[in-house]
């Protein structure tokens, strides 16, 4: 029971890495707001849970925009009386182009959600946090490493590990602390269409493990590093990739 007495905000919580992370917090006593743009998987998250026992609610949130938010922050203040733990999860792919074919519509809408979202839920909820208090920001190997095709979709989430540094530093001295998480491929919706590429049988045995990740073990991360278990790692980006393929 590593987060007893906790409450989690898991934004994403209707999809693969944040439903796995909502199911584990709550096997280890938190109770959880999960909050997704797609009210049917999102409901089908806290079903899932209430099935377990525990205890969540559903508030359906575009993390994009910033009065809905603000609600999601202030509605998981009014039900559960405190924040302890924000996975901050939300995000999408970009579509597979050259990045001279990318429309300034497509970049601005990856942007808005991977990144703007990350900043949003972190701009409502760190007042709300007290000390001791837990932020985890998903990004992607694709941050670190860049991934051509999807320019978009790498500048986000590099942004999202710029943002954590930055956010860890400010609000270190308050003992809140914020982390990301890198993940390789693992197995999801996000990765679908991929699925049916000719590529995929390379891409998905492109790391030491020779496979995809699965939804838990990055949710094992995620509990680790909302657990006090990391109490004195912050600003860090943890991947979770399988490992470097060294040829
Ligand atoms: P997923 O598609 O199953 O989950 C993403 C969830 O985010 C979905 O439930 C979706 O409805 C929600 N969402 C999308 N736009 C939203 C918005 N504007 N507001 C609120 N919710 C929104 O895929 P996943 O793999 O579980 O993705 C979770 C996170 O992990 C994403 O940030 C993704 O970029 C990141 N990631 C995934 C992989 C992978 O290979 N699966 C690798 C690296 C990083």
């Amino acid at each position: 029971m590593r987060l007893q007495n906790k409450v989690a905000i898991i934004t994403g919580g209707g999809g693969g890495i944040g439903r796995a992370t909502a199911l584990k917090f709550v096997e280890e006593g938190a109770r959880v707001v999960i909050s997704d743009i797609q009210e049917a998987k999102g409901s089908e998250t806290v079903s899932m849970i209430k099935e377990r026992g525990g205890d969540a609610l559903f508030i359906k949130v575009d993390m994009s925009k910033p009065d809905e938010v603000q609600s999601l922050a202030e509605a998981t203040m009014n039900t559960f009386g405190k924040i302890d733990i924000l996975f901050n999860n939300a995000g999408v792919g970009s579509m597979e182009k050259k990045l001279p074919d990318v429309s300034l519509e497509e970049w601005q809408q990856v942007i808005n959600i991977n990144l703007t979202g990350v900043f949003l839920g972190m701009k409502y909820v760190i007042p709300k946090m007290e000390p001791g208090s837990s932020i985890i920001n998903t990004a992607s190997i694709a941050g670190i490493k860049g991934q051509k095709l999807v320019s978009a979709y790498s500048a986000s989430k590099s942004s999202v590990i710029a943002l954590t540094k930055t956010a860890a530093t400010e609000f270190g001295r308050k003992n809140i602390r914020v982390n990301a998480i890198a993940p390789g491929i693992i197995d999801t919706d996000i990765v679908e269409d991929w699925k049916k590429s000719e590529k995929w049988p390379i891409l998905s045995t492109a790391n030491a493990l020779r496979r995809v990740g699965k939804p838990e073990e990055i949710a094992n991360a995620v509990l680790f590093l909302a657990s006090d278990e990391s109490s004195f790692i912050t600003g860090e980006t943890l991947i979770i990739d399988g490992g470097t393929l060294n040829l």
